[in-house]
């Protein structure tokens, strides 16, 4: 019998099902767990006895989380176990962006989640340079979603010979990922062993989709009807952590995984003057000091300013798995002089691990900010859409990059953030974090 059952026949010997007051009851009381409330409830109804119990039990009031829009069965049943509301997140726009990628050149509206004040103003300043100097050219190469599961041999030999049969069955491999989604590819495998231990580096095209859930089932599939019975080697994790997901690390930032992304422009004098308040001289200095000495010397993964406020302002407001953020926020950022008196500046991003299905894209606030930067999937061409939305993402990190480095030239880092963050002035666009 259930433990939600025993509550029921505890509670009541009249009605078959306990009301939702001895639910919250049982739950304060720790008779039952948060995960299990009745089924037959909808989820709107368990979450909020959730909020009804936690309320008792915290005193605290969550009156605002459980004010939302969402489709709460999607929620609750595809995104988030033991659902009981949301955490609202300011959005702001930026934009118009000019994108000049391989997949679009238009100009978008960019729409920011954050709580930081002063990223929007900054970085819609950063859109009008970009703008001005007619684009930023972006360009975007796939390299795939990567798993990578760790197995245990009996020695060397074993390892040479457990690699090498991989190496051989590389086709039978590939037939069983691909039958596990019609959007999955297997592009490569890339073994690294040593004494015992083998990780086996599997990498995936996975259409629209960012492709950790497809990567990771796949595996899954392969080494349990194929690699574990045909050869007896023990797969000991199905990530063992030369994937990399989630973790800052020297092989993503080399190889790349999801989208590794490129985007430049160059900025005239006029530009600069007018726009960023700067000149290229002190730009160029402040890139070279910050961004390439200050990181050499804390022996930073990351030679850039901030592409981790833009890429988690981006990856809230669409839906994608912010901890991404982590291998997001690697690459390095260039400014340099390009005539007397202008600059190219460049971003480089090797890996962003995004998509337009599946995951959090699917939900209505981040659906309709995907449909508001014009990403919709194409079943005829798939994989499209995620890139021109990775095109979007790079265009949008150097705007951000060039309004923070501009706002250190001018000295204006603390008093936008003084001004914007603590009072209530309305933003004027100069100013910059990181
Ligand atoms: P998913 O929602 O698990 O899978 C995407 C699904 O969309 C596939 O089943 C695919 O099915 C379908 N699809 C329909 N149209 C598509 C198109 N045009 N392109 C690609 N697929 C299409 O999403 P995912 O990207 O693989 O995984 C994302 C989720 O993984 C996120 O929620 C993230 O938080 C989570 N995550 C998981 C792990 C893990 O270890 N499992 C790790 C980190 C993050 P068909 O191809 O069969 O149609």
């Amino acid at each position: 019998m259930s433990k939600a059952s025993t509550v029921a026949s505890k509670a009541s010997k009249t009605s078959a099902a306990p009301t939702r007051d001895q639910l919250v009851q049982a739950l304060a009381a720790g008779e039952i767990g948060f995960h299990e409330l009745p089924r037959d409830l909808s989820p709107d109804v368990q979450a909020e006895i959730r909020r009804q119990a936690l309320e008792q039990l915290t005193g605290a009031g969550l009156e605002d989380i459980g004010h939302f829009s969402l489709d709460s069965n999607r929620a609750a049943l595809r995104n988030c176990e033991n659902f009981i509301g949301v955490a609202q997140v300011p959005m702001g726009i930026v934009g118009p962006l000019h994108v000049r990628g391989e997949h679009m050149d238009e100009e978008v509206y960019v729409p920011l989640a954050t709580t930081e004040a002063a990223l929007v103003a900054s970085t819609n300043r950063g859109c009008s340079a970009i703008r001005a100097a007619g684009g930023a050219r972006v360009h975007v190469e796939d390299v795939g979603m990567t798993r990578a599961p760790v197995f245990r041999t009996a020695g060397l030999d074993a390892t040479r010979k457990f690699v090498s049969w991989v190496e051989e069955r590389i086709d039978e491999i590939r037939g069983i990922a691909e039958k596990t989604s019609r959007h999955l590819r297997l592009l490569d495998i890339r073994p690294k062993s040593f004494g015992t231990t083998v990780l086996l580096r599997f990498r995936f095209a996975s259409g629209d989709a960012m492709g950790m859930n497809m990567a990771t089932i796949a595996c899954d599939r392969i080494v349990r009807e194929l690699i574990e019975p045909e050869t007896g080697v023990d797969c000991v994790a199905l990530s063992g952590n030369y994937c990399v997901d989630k973790k800052p690390a020297a092989i993503n930032f080399h190889e790349g995984r999801g989208k590794r992304i490129f985007a430049e422009v160059i900025l005239e004098a006029a530009v600069l003057r007018r726009i960023l308040k700067t000149t290229a001289r002190t730009l160029v200095e402040v890139q070279y000091r910050k961004n390439l000495l200050g990181s050499i010397a804390a022996g930073a993964v990351g030679f850039n300013a901030h592409y981790a406020n833009l890429l988690a302002a981006l990856f809230i407001a669409t839906g994608q798995d912010p901890a991404h953020v982590v291998e997001g926020s690697m690459g390095i950022t260039c400014i340099e002089a390009f005539g007397p008196e202008a600059v190219y500046a460049s971003v480089y991003m090797p890996a962003v691990p995004i998509g337009c299905v599946g995951g959090g894209t699917e939900l209505d606030t981040q659906r309709q900010a995907l449909e508001m930067l014009g990403i919709k999937p194409d079943p005829a061409q798939p994989g499209r859409a995620a890139l021109r939305l990775a095109e979007i993402f790079g265009a949008t990190v150097l705007a951000g990059e060039l309004s923070l480095m501009a706002a250190f030239t001018s000295q204006d880092l603390a008093s936008a953030h003084e001004k914007l963050g603590r009072g209530n002035a309305p933003p004027d666009g100069r100013s910059g974090r990181g």
